[in-house]
């Protein structure tokens, strides 16, 4: 029967860490949030992040632009903010209204304030292994893998989804420490291929939002798995890999719930203390 790998404890553990870091700069950083949405589960995370910063001894600085702001109000608004000194980090909250593009409006963003790390100079240093502002979830399930003990030289490791925010820079992570390091997508189930990929994965990773994706069977024995996914299923939550069949043959697994979603938020506020460095 796999171990639990647990978000809540290792995100305690590294919001110690972040607290020492705040008290280090001998300053409140920061956060500034922008807003142009009332979607209850984007209000709820809001909330969420903010009380979570100011446990870390952060300012939250909510910046409500109204669910119908145009493009124009909301990079205003980014370039203020990039040359605020006071301001250390920025996060864009989704979902934004429908005729504004996330991947334009994000580019925006200075940099350096690019806490959520999805700016392409940040993705570019992940290619160059000088990191230091990485997409949080991508950053959430790598902490969690590590904290297993496991050493990724040379493992096969199979990262399932290809997204922008979570498998990619992933699959570079793992690059950098020299996993052998598979990335399946829409296109290699198309192939009908998925199922062989997974069997041999020494650490899986799925992060697809697809219940039931992955079947417990064909996780190989003694596997790290680290499911990313959420889904709601009748009133469930539940991730993209069969849980109880999976359990049985895995080393280690993520619960989901209580898995990466819980050191998401933590790795947003990483972020911004590494930002106000
Ligand atoms: P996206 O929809 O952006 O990406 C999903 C990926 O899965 C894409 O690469 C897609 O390929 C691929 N895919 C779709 N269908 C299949 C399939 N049948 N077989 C193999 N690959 C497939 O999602 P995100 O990356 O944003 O999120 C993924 C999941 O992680 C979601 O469930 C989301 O809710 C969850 N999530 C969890 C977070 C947390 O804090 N725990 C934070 C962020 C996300 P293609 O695009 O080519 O179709």
């Amino acid at each position: 029967m796999a171990r639990l790998l647990e978000g809540k404890p290792l995100a305690e553990k590294i919001k110690e860490e972040i607290k020492h870091d705040v008290l280090a700069l001998k300053r409140a950083p920061v956060l500034a949030s922008i807003q142009a949405t009332d979607n209850p589960g984007a209000l709820a995370y809001i909330k969420s992040q903010k009380k979570t910063a100011e446990s870390l001894g952060i300012e939250y600085q909510l910046h409500d632009l109204g669910k119908d702001v145009a493009e124009e109000g909301l990079t205003e608004l980014i370039q203020k903010l990039n040359q605020d000194k006071a301001i250390d980090g920025i996060i864009i909250q989704m979902p934004l209204p429908a005729a504004i593009d996330y991947k334009k409006i994000s580019q925006y963003i200075s940099p350096g304030k690019d806490i959520e790390g999805m700016h392409p100079a940040n993705i570019g240093k992940i290619l160059f292994g000088k990191a230091k502002l990485v997409p949080c979830t991508a950053a959430a399930a790598m902490e969690l893998l590590i904290s297993s003990g496991v050493d990724l030289y040379g493992r096969e490791v199979v990262v399932v989804g290809h997204s922008e925010i979570v498998g990619k820079p992933l699959s570079l992570l793992l690059l950098d420490r020299f996993a052998t390091t598979t990335v399946c997508h829409i296109g290699t189930s198309k192939a009908g291929k998925l199922e062989e990929h997974v069997k041999r994965a020494e650490v899986l990773i799925v992060a697809v939002g697809k219940a039931g994706l992955i079947k417990g069977e064909w996780i190989k024995e003694g596997a790290i798995v680290i499911d990313v996914g959420i889904n709601r299923v009748a009133d469930k939550i539940v991730g993209d890999v069969e849980f109880e069949e999976a359990e049985k043959r895995a080393s280690f697994i993520t619960p989901v719930p209580g898995g990466v979603g819980p050191l998401t938020v933590t790795m947003l506020m990483r972020n911004l203390v590494q930002a106000a460095k």
